[in-house]
């Protein structure tokens, strides 16, 4: 009896050491897994730390590379706010100086440098938009185109300053005989001149012409070589029209050079408009004073 006892624990504990065996090399396994697998994690956790040292010392680049930016643009600043704080102090001056910059400009494209008065360009702008006035108002509107006679012979024989300064002479006297708001004189050409007279009919722009070539008679401007008069004189014609939408401003132009031309065929010193009612030439103007 006791000895079957013996053979019953003998076994259990031949069992017991099978399974420990076996634990035994379960464990032995497992260990040795997690020591590879721990090999490769170390691995991995080393090539990321070497990334992340890198990042670092890129970061710590830019870093400092952005502080030097930030130097540069603030000492800019400083810089732009002085500049800033001069022109606002100092803004009337600039302001003035950009004021008359713009007058001369203007001034430069609107008027002839010699004799101060409007330039063509000023002229047709101004024939344009009187034009349209009275276009739409219906009331008449008159341009005389006014040429000096033997000018030619004035410069050939008192020179070519002197003529600059007859020229000077004749434009401010055609201005001067000027009332009108609306009314402009222009150098037109050498030594052409051309009015525009708005709300003017014929009737009144003859007048006009006729004040014209008696204030420069009056101005008694020596011209020894011309054969109509001892005095500068001018031809002028003068055209007059309502205009519309039929009509054109070139058209009123044309009129008025072909007077003009006519004027001087017909021996100068006069004025000529479309009826031909020619006013007398201005010679015993310019003698009987
Ligand atoms: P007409 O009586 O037929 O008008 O003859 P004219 O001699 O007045 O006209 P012409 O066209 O033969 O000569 C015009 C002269 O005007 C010639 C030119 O030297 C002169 N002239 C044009 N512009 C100027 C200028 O700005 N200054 C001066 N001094 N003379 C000028
Ligand atoms: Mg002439
Ligand atoms: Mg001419």
């Amino acid at each position: 009896m006791q000895e079957s006892h013996a053979k019953v624990d003998i076994d259990q504990l031949q069992f017991e050491l099978e399974r420990l065996r076996g634990e035994n090399q379960d464990l032995r396994i497992a260990l040795s897994t997690i020591t590879e697998h721990g090999d490769l994690v170390e691995a991995q956790l080393h090539e990321t730390n070497v990334k992340l040292q890198a990042e670092i010392v890129e970061r710590q680049r830019t870093q400092a590379m952005l502080h030097a930016l930030l130097e540069i643009v603030s000492r800019e600043r400083d810089d732009l706010e002085i500049i800033l704080q001069t022109i606002v102090e100092h803004g009337d001056v600039v302001d003035n100086q950009w004021q008359q910059k713009l007058q001369d400009a203007t001034r430069l494209a609107s008027f002839d440098g010699l004799t101060q008065i409007a330039n063509r360009r000023r002229f047709d702008e101004h024939l344009d938009y009187q034009w349209q006035q009275m276009t739409r108002e219906q009331a008449p509107l008159a341009v005389i185109l006014c040429d000096i006679d033997y000018f030619k012979q004035y410069n050939d024989a008192y020179g070519h300053l002197a003529g600059d300064d007859c020229l000077r002479l004749v434009a401010q006297v055609l201005h001067s005989t000027l009332s009108r708001p609306g009314d402009l004189v222009a150098r037109y050409g050498g030594e052409e001149f051309a009015a525009v007279l708005p709300q003017t009919n014929e009737e009144g722009a003859i007048a006009v012409a006729q004040r014209m070539q008696l204030a420069l008679a009056q101005l008694k401007l020596r011209h020894d070589y011309s054969p109509v008069s001892p005095h500068v004189t001018v031809s002028m014609g003068v055209a007059c029209t309502i205009p519309s939408h039929q009509r054109s401003i070139h058209n009123l132009l044309d009129e008025a050079d072909q007077l003009l031309y006519q004027a001087k065929q017909q021996g100068k010193n006069r004025i000529l408009h479309r009826r031909h009612h020619q006013s007398a030439p201005s010679n015993s103007v310019n003698d009987s004073l």
